[in-house]
């Protein structure tokens, strides 16, 4: 039997920081037959997506991109989406990665065939068959919507940050915010200076911590021109002060003490209402949520035309808002600011040798190894896998990690003549019995919040709980004897022909 279906080997799927990355690195080590599936029309994954006003990253860019290209002319010290945009595009133009990018081509299924040793896969362009599939597809893909009574009935405006309307005049309106997370952090100073009324219904007080962001000078530019190592410094410094988080999440909580410390100094210096401080005043430890540092965020707040409604929404209708104390707050638009569904779609899609999806696994258990591979899907990896996701450190740094990995493994393979590799199922369980253990005390499970860090049974939903310089240092080789080999590959060729 032949297959007449088009072969790559490599498919990567997902053009954002992990599949540029991958391709980058991938086409260094001599792997060049490889496609990327991106569905939009466009790279850049979050930084495409997200176009909300006051959209940025909230890890210094020195240390938010590449380390291998450094870009000294950030205007500022957190690059904004626009910015981060246009260098994900330099990077990948740079690198000659554009033409192995297919737009428009949706990954809609993809299945391990044992017999053939290769995954099919389906897409919105046609079928076809792949030695090995990497997901680079990120967590915060799809808008999650809050299930609200009545919803469907509002006759105004409505829209989720990631789908933001920039046609709506926000002038003179009457504007409801739902949700009080990152985006909606840097959308709502952008937008209470326009609106008549803004209403912000929050559920828990986000830990603001102050932002310290400025514009980079001329002067500071040329310099990191010059002297390369200057950036590379100034990374390094932001390394080690967001690594120290680590000690609040993962260490001991009591660290988290100076941090709530300096958060409740930012409220008391930008919210004069004592009222409106007690509402802002967060109920759980910093760090059970990722915290968010915004210099802007607290002020708006403060602000005559805003109000921070923290009853219950009960009932959403046509033109307002009515909560569990009666009040009905007439708006003429709402924005969700309610973040991401905690299982992305693609998740759905991958399915492994036993016929369950890695959804399927994940809603069990957040389970992977080294949140790079996954028992049951041989020939498969992954960036920012279960446990291969940071707490606050920058993700990058966590994807760079698991490019090194991925492509480290697949030399391996070349090396050997291997042509299936998968992670055998009692060191992935080694190492998910080592993250719940060392998950029991993190803040992220017992700092008294709900959100994105667990799983609706409080279990760590994904992150990795120990510091991010011990997991580059576990990454930065493959580990071929955790992994079952196959290298019959001519018998395999054989039972082809
Ligand atoms: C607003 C916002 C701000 C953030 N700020 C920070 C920050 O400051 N620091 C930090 O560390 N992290 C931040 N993050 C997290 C951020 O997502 C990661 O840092 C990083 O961008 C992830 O890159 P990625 O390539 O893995 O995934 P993504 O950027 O999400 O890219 C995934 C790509 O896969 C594509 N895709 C998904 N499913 C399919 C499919 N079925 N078929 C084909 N293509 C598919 C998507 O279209 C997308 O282009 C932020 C996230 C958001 C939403």
């Amino acid at each position: 039997m032949s297959d007449s279906i088009e072969h790559r080997h490599i498919v990567i799927v997902g053009s954002g920081f992990s599949g540029i990355g991958l391709a980058i690195k991938l086409r260094e080590a001599g792997f060049g037959d490889l496609v990327i599936l991106e569905r939009a029309d466009d790279l850049g994954g979050t930084w495409r997506a997200n176009t909300y006003p006051g959209c940025a990253c909230d890890v210094p860019s020195h240390l938010y991109s590449y380390s291998f290209a450094p870009n000294p002319d950030w205007s500022r010290t957190y690059g904004t989406q626009a910015e981060i945009l246009e260098y994900i595009r330099a990077v990948a133009t740079e690198h000659d990665v554009l033409g192995h990018i297919r737009f428009g081509s949706e990954l809609l299924d993809a299945r391990w065939d044992q017999t053939w040793t290769r995954w099919r896969i389906e897409t919105s362009r046609g079928p076809l068959t792949a030695d090995f599939l990497i997901s680079a597809t990120g967590l915060f893909a799809e808008a999650k919507y809050p299930s609200l009574p009545g919803l469907d009935t509002f006759a105004g405006t409505s829209f989720h940050s990631l789908h933001w309307d920039h046609d709506y005049d926000f002038t003179g309106k009457r504007v409801a915010v739902i949700g009080t997370g990152a985006s909606a952090v840097q959308f709502v100073p952008e937008i209470q200076p326009e609106v008549a009324k803004l209403v912000l219904f929050q559920r828990s007080a986000p830990w603001i911590m102050p932002r310290l962001d400025r514009r980079t000078s001329r002067l500071e530019r040329q310099l990191l021109r010059r002297i390369p190592l200057a950036g590379k410094a100034i990374r390094g410094s932001w390394f080690t002060a967001i690594e120290g988080f680590g000690l609040v999440g993962f260490v001991d909580k009591r660290f988290r003490h100076p941090y709530e410390l300096l958060g409740r100094l930012q409220l008391l210096r930008q919210v004069r209402d004592p009222r409106l401080r007690r509402t802002l005043t967060p109920d759980y430890m910093i760090g059970c949520k990722r915290a968010i540092f915004s210099d802007a965020y607290l002020p708006a707040l403060d602000q005559p035309n805003v109000a921070v409604v923290t009853d219950t929404i009960a009932e959403v209708r046509s033109h307002s808002i009515l909560t569990r104390d009666g009040t009905e707050h007439a708006v003429d638009a709402i924005i969700y600011g309610t973040g991401f569904t905690p299982v992305p779609t693609a998740f759905e899609r991958f399915v492994g040798r036993d016929g369950l999806s890695m959804a399927d696994l994940y809603r069990k258990q957040p389970q992977s190894y080294l949140g790079a591979t996954l028992a049951g899907f041989p020939n498969f990896f992954c960036t920012l896998g279960p446990f291969g996701a940071a707490g606050n450190q920058s993700a990058i740094f966590m994807i760079e990690s698991q490019i090194a990995y991925i492509v480290d493994a697949l030399i391996a393979m070349r090396t050997r003549r291997a042509v299936c590799i998968e992670v055998k199922p009692q060191v992935q369980q080694r190492f998910l019995d080592e993250m719940a253990q060392r998950s029991k005390s993190t803040v992220w499970v017992t700092g008294g919040c709900t959100g994105y860090y667990q799983t609706p049974d409080g279990r760590n939903a994904g992150l990795y709980p120990n510091w991010s310089f011990e997991y580059r240092s576990r990454t930065r080789r493959f580990d071929i004897d955790s992994y079952d080999i196959d290298s019959r590959d001519d018998e395999v060729h054989e039972v082809r022909a």
